[in-house]
């Protein structure tokens, strides 16, 4: 004798999926104690206030720990802004919010021969800009022209006070002195 077909029972199934449903809609109808989307923030209220631009991945130094890869001396690879598109991009940000504080950085800034004119670009637009640098590059002439350009301050890393381990970090010899020889140029 064969096994009997189960025997399905129509109205207690609808009634499960009823309570199934039930409980679903409950789950995703948001709470009155949870504030809805449009609770009265504006954009405004989303406004960025610190944004930092990796321009290019060219650098003068080979830390273990970089981020962008960022080796090649030369060439900022396929992927870099041309000076139009970092104008471009710093105009569309000012129309976000051109108060905000913007950290020019890398790869290594000062490595790309046009990032004075971007950083001037920027000041211009009323944005307070800063570097974020390695400090190598940084000499007299250098930091005369940052300041006549109206660039507010240069974030330098130093990673030890001993300049073996700095320069063994960075890849480079002669690393840690370059970077003090740019606070202190
Ligand atoms: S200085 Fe910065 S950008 Fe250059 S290799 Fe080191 S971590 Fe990368």
């Amino acid at each position: 004798m064969g096994r009997s077909l189960p025997v399905l029972n129509f109205p207690a199934l609808a009634g499960t999926l009823g309570s199934i449903q039930q409980q679903v809609s409950q789950f995703f109808t948001p709470s009155p104690t949870i504030p809805a989307p449009h609770d009265g923030r504006t954009v405004d209220d989303f406004k960025p206030y610190l944004i930092a631009l990796n321009l290019t991945k060219r650098c003068n130094l080979k830390c273990d720990h970089c981020y962008l890869d960022a080796t090649t001396k030369s060439a900022g690879g396929d992927d870099e802004l041309s000076t139009e598109e970092c104008y471009k991009l710093i105009d569309q940000i000012a129309q976000v919010n051109k108060g905000c504080l913007l950290v020019i950085t890398g790869g290594e800034p000062l490595v790309r021969p046009d990032i004075l004119d971007i950083a001037r670009h920027a000041v211009k637009l009323g944005f307070m800009v800063v570097f974020g640098t390695n400090g190598m590059l940084i000499n007299d002439r250098m930091a005369k022209e940052l300041v006549e350009i109206g660039v507010m301050g240069m974030g330098i890393s130093i990673d030890s006070l001993d300049p073996q381990k700095h320069n063994r970090f960075r890849g480079v010899p002669g690393a840690w002195e370059a970077a003090l020889a740019g606070i202190d140029p």
